[in-house]
């Protein structure tokens, strides 16, 4: 492709809308525009790398015997009725009407429609197992779209259905998709791993969340480098440093006025964060409760609410803090703590002489012991994994970092075909349900994922499998004839190798500009012609990501050239 006759808008500073890199650098190197929120346009590059990325898990999917297919996004509101999800999917799910006053959905996920397509086709265990996807746009009205494509309203994505004849059959699929997942992502060029997961909205017994590691991810993830366990914030797990050796002495209060919180009350008291019980006051829609802490330690509020059982949890204002536990704001303790649950997370279990609020101003209780001074609380792990934890797999310190979700896997058991009815004939002529799973991928969400791993301060940094062209062609002298000359050849002979190729024929545009397009464009290898390199005899090579420059005699150029594709491709394998 020759940019002169491109469809390439860059854009030297940096749209003041874009919060994180991804988004800055999609819209600053021409890959899209926005249309409104939350929707976008892919431009020719974009689109090239969407190509690819769709490519890629094809042929996974191909592999592990899934079959490609096409749905609507226009779903009748009947198949979400019968699932319950026309209701429980709120405002999300965007809804429309036709000109018979019809409801009907645009997808957001498939589950409803693949469940009655294969319904109504299903009917021996002959039939299966079956394994379908498509790649496909989708719509999910966010209340706050925001970080371009990363949570936008339309997206692009893989989803894809699998139907056993029971648990065991499922699994094997689940877990044949799972390592189909991580070579689609390690096919990418990503640093991505499965993480287990809480199963949301999409409901069922098992989840993996794919989690691409990059600052900007929304969600918090413990990993370990040196074994394979990794966990969303929410589910994840550790064995936790207990360095409380303080010895066992009757209880004693002490004055702490006007010291109210964990650093201010250790500060003063000159103790460890790790002596100090934290008391929380949580209101649900049942009654209130109480939750007993480490105060070094962050309750996880997804934990406590799965470990409860219920749908509201907030913390409780001062005033509910006052009138639910009769204690001032800043004291409040297990101590006399009357007529509410207590639920203690277990790293407190095994400390001694902790310090907790007096009940009453300015004082704190010290040398308390849990069953001696206060009632033993209902154990439960509730609190937030943190880094230098001792991993459940192998005591090595645990890492938390950020992830972006790029995939996720599901095990739904029977929560589709149960209410769809969705059945077949088994080997001793028994009705049965069928047993699924389903998968999905964010292909355009890929793509941002893809830049947020891969860039640096002048641009994106492409791996080569997703790149939008492989070679970016420079010519630096487009008024040398012979620089020309050479530039038009190498042009021409890339095609005819079917290398990808840039080629920047501009004459208007000066060097720097070439350059700078050059690097926020970000294909893997630049090639450089100017005047120069014609007097030499050589050509000027540029990894992307690696800052030095090789100069190539003009004979040995596609030699070294196809060499260091290679190389690029390398980093792409699973
Ligand atoms: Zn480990």
């Amino acid at each position: 492709m020759r940019v002169s006759k491109s469809f390439i808008p860059t854009l030297k500073e940096i749209p003041q809308e874009a919060e994180i890199p991804s988004h800055q650098l999609m819209l600053r190197a021409g890959l899209m525009r926005k249309v409104a929120s939350g929707i976008y346009e892919y431009l020719p590059l974009a689109h090239r790398s969407l190509i690819k990325i769709m490519n890629i898990i094809r042929q996974e999917m191909e592999m592990v015997g899934a079959q490609e297919v096409l749905l609507p996004i226009l779903t009748p509101a009947e198949l979400w009725l019968k699932t319950g999800r026309w209701q429980k999917y709120g405002k999300e799910l965007m809804r429309v009407q036709d000109r018979h006053s019809r409801d009907f959905a645009l997808g957001p996920t498939h589950e409803e429609v693949i469940t009655d397509l294969v319904q109504s086709e299903l009917k021996s265990y002959k039939q299966l197992p079956l394994n379908l996807f498509q790649i496909a746009t989708k719509f999910r009205d966010e209340v706050r779209p925001r970080f371009g494509v990363m949570r936008s309203r339309e997206f692009i994505m893989k989803d894809g259905y699998s139907f056993d004849v029971d648990e065991i059959e499922a699994e094997k699929t689940y877990w044949k998709m799972v390592e189909a997942y991580k070579r689609i992502f390690k096919r990418c060029g990503l640093f991505c791993s499965p993480v287990e997961a809480d199963s949301g909205l999409i409901g069922g017994n098992f989840s993996h969340e794919f989690m691409v590691m990059a600052e900007t991810g929304e969600a918090a993830v413990a990993f370990c480098k040196s074994c394979d366990y990794s966990a969303n914030l929410e589910t994840a797990k550790s064995i936790p440093t207990v360095s409380l050796i303080n010895e066992i002495r009757p209880a004693c209060k002490v004055p702490t006025p006007n010291y109210k919180s964990v650093s201010e009350v250790s500060n003063f008291l000159k103790v460890s964060a790790n002596q100090i019980i934290k008391t929380l006051i949580y209101v649900t829609e049942g009654d209130p409760i109480a939750v007993i802490i480490r105060g070094d330690h962050e309750v996880n509020e997804t934990k406590l609410q799965n470990y409860l059982k219920v749908f509201e949890l907030k913390l409780a204002s001062h005033e509910e803090v006052e009138k639910i536990t009769h204690m001032p704001m800043g004291f409040v303790g297990p101590v006399g703590l009357k007529d509410i649950r207590i639920i203690g997370d277990l790293v407190l279990k095994e400390g001694h002489g902790y310090i907790a609020g007096g009940a009453e101003p300015d004082v704190h209780w010290t040398y308390l012991e849990i069953g001696r001074d206060f009632p033993t609380p209902e154990w439960a792990d509730i609190r937030n994994v943190v880094t230098g934890e001792a991993c459940v797999g192998c005591s090595q310190p645990l890492n938390v970092g950020r992830g972006i979700e790029v995939g996720q896997t599901f095990k739904l058991g029977k929560r589709y075909s149960t209410p769809m009815h969705c059945v077949f004939l088994s080997k001793s002529g028994v009705e049965e349900e069928v047993t699924m799973g389903c998968y999905g991928i964010g292909v355009s969400r890929t793509l941002a994922a893809a830049i947020e791993q891969h860039y640096d301060e002048f641009g994106i940094c492409w791996p080569i499998a997703i790149a939008p062209y492989q070679i970016h062609l420079l010519l630096l002298s487009p008024n040398d004839a012979e620089a020309v000359r050479l530039a038009e050849m190498i042009y021409d002979q890339c095609v005819e190798k079917k290398i990808e190729v840039l080629y920047d024929d501009r004459l208007e545009a000066s060097v720097g500009f070439k350059f700078k397009d050059a690097d926020l464009i970000g294909l893997p290898i630049s090639v450089r012609i100017g005047s120069k390199s014609v007097k030499e005899g050589i050509v000027e090579i540029k990894i992307r990501r690696n800052p030095q420059v090789m100069k190539v005699p003009i004979a040995q150029f596609f030699e070294n050239l196809i060499d260091l594709l290679q190389e690029e491709w390398k980093r792409c394998e699973p």
